[in-house]
């Protein structure tokens, strides 16, 4: 491998996709040469369980690709910076499992859209990256696919106490930014899952807007939810990513919204001053760990210091949004899921009687224990006689969920609090109590249910001896389409903190 003279290999993986690209346009490193220096990272880190599917002649012939457009001077700012993908997003060139044995084999024949509208930006792939099964989970334990390196099935390992979890369901995206395995991933949240693995890995995330990245593509969880977004080190890096990935796609995605990309990088420097962050009380009850409220009160401060205000507001409903989202999120899943019937995708049964067992011995080898607990309960809340007494009352809370949030931004232009009540927890500390699990959810889930933008920044480490060195992460909401002003807040707090370069032990 060369090693470019300015620049040393152990200085690629530190950069950020803005360094990188600076590099690339002045010819001190090629787009060849960085994806090498990621594919042979990712072999040394194998133990983390971040990908499941790397192929070095697709990385590199998409590298050489972008070589000969950087060298005819026709690259954009994109152009031949390494990405990977979530293996919910379905690609051509890579396996698609979306972490389930369902999908093992599955090849797709085409590319989900924030795929394509990132390579056609010139990036290049370098693997796919474990998920929680159909992105059901907040730990990345509930993968059924062996990472790269394995032969069974492996919990993917948070960087910073390998004896963690990273969070889910984006828990490879987050581990592999985290590790430097690559300087940049695609996530996606449905009910925090860009935000909660960002927090617990200790990298910015943002999710968009409901409707301002396609669908098209992303195996469907809960499809009034699912939605795309970048995770990378820092705001900044970001911005440059959801200015390619976002934007209407009308044709293939019918909740699509027709509103243009932005660029997000030019709307970084804007004043902060006199600027309304609303901090909801029910975001700091009790549950809330110490370490977790202590960082988001310094960095509350650090942003009045910047010159915002700090507004008391209120989310009445917070603890309402559990249940109702584990209402809606299921019914939606359960009628999603119904297409994998051993028939049209994936995994068939090898032996069966009738046409009643074919579906029925497929759906039980192809589905792991929390695909099937939503399946039931959100068949359950759809059937006759208990459609109107759940699902119907978390639709018509859900609204007044959002409702809240339009009241608070009478007050703020803001919202800002923790993204989870804890740091991550212990493999297998939680892998036998789900509805613990969903408890944690607690922050994330009000956003989602209003489709509202939000993101997670790095703010700090636990101290308390338990826990110490984890990463803490605030979570930021804006109001629709406010992507630009959670960036730009996210991006002044990181010019004035080191908490989002802050390395893992080892790494
Ligand atoms: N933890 C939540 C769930 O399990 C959110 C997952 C997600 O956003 N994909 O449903």
């Amino acid at each position: 491998m060369t090693t470019p003279s300015s620049l040393s290999q152990q200085a690629l993986h530190d950069l950020s996709l803005h360094a990188l690209s600076g590099a690339l346009a002045s010819k001190q490193v090629s787009a060849t040469e960085v994806a090498q220096h990621f594919l042979q990272r990712m072999q040394e880190h194998t133990a983390l369980g971040a990908f499941v599917d790397v192929r070095p002649e697709v990385t590199l012939a998409q590298a050489a690709a972008a070589d000969a457009r950087l060298a005819q001077g026709n690259g954009g700012a994109l152009e031949g910076l390494p990405i990977a993908h979530k293996d919910i997003f379905v690609t051509r060139d890579f396996a698609t499992t979306a972490g389930s044995r369902m999908l093992k084999d599955y090849r797709s024949p085409f590319d989900a859209t924030v795929v394509a509208k990132l390579a056609s930006s010139g990036m290049v792939t370098l693997g796919k990256l474990n998920c929680d099964e159909f992105a059901m989970g907040s730990s990345n334990e509930n993968s059924a696919i062996a990472p790269v390196g394995f032969d069974a099935a492996q919990p993917v390992r948070n960087p910073w106490d390998t004896q963690r979890v990273p969070g889910g369901s984006s828990g490879g995206s987050a581990v592999a930014v985290a590790a430097r395995l690559t300087p940049a991933a695609t996530g996606t949240d449905t009910g925090g899952s860009i935000r909660q693995p960002a927090a617990f890995c200790g990298i910015t995330g943002i999710k968009p807007t409901y409707g301002r990245a396609s669908r098209y593509g992303m195996v469907a969880f809960a499809s009034s939810l699912d939605q795309a977004g970048p995770m990378a080190r820092s705001a900044q890096d970001c911005a440059l990513l959801l200015s390619a990935l976002c934007g209407p796609d009308l044709d293939r995605d019918a909740t699509s919204i027709d509103l243009p990309a932005e660029d997000y990088s030019r709307q970084l420097n804007d004043s902060i001053e006199g600027l309304r962050i609303g901090v909801p009380k029910e975001f700091f009850g009790e549950g809330l760990a110490d370490d977790v409220r202590t960082h988001i009160d310094s960095a509350l401060a650090e942003y009045e210091k910047l010159g915002a205000r700090l507004v008391p507001i209120s989310l009445p409903r917070t603890e309402l949004s559990i249940p109702v989202y584990y209402i809606i999120a299921p019914a939606e899943a359960s009628s999603n899921l119904s297409r994998f019937d051993g028939v049209k995708f994936g995994h068939r049964a090898a032996q069966y009687g009738d046409l009643a067992d074919m579906y029925q011995k497929t759906r039980s080898e192809g589905f792991g224990d929390e695909v099937q607990r939503r399946i039931m309960i959100g068949t359950y809340v759809l059937s006759h006689g208990y459609y109107d007494a759940y699902y119907l009352q978390a639709q018509k809370i859900r609204r007044m969920i959002a409702d809240d949030f339009q009241n608070a931004f009478k007050e703020c232009d803001v919202i800002a609090g923790p993204v989870a009540p804890t740091v991550a927890w212990k493999l297998g500390a939680m892998s036998d109590d789900p509805v613990a699990n969903y408890l944690a959810d607690i922050f994330t889930l009000p956003g989602s249910l209003a489709g509202l933008p939000g993101m997670s920044l790095p703010v700090g480490f636990a101290s308390a001896s338990a826990d110490r060195g984890m990463p803490i992460g605030m979570q930021l909401i804006g109001n629709y389409f406010q992507e630009a002003r959670l960036l730009n807040l996210a991006h002044r707090f990181q010019q004035t903190t080191d908490f989002h370069r802050a390395k893992p032990a080892g790494i």
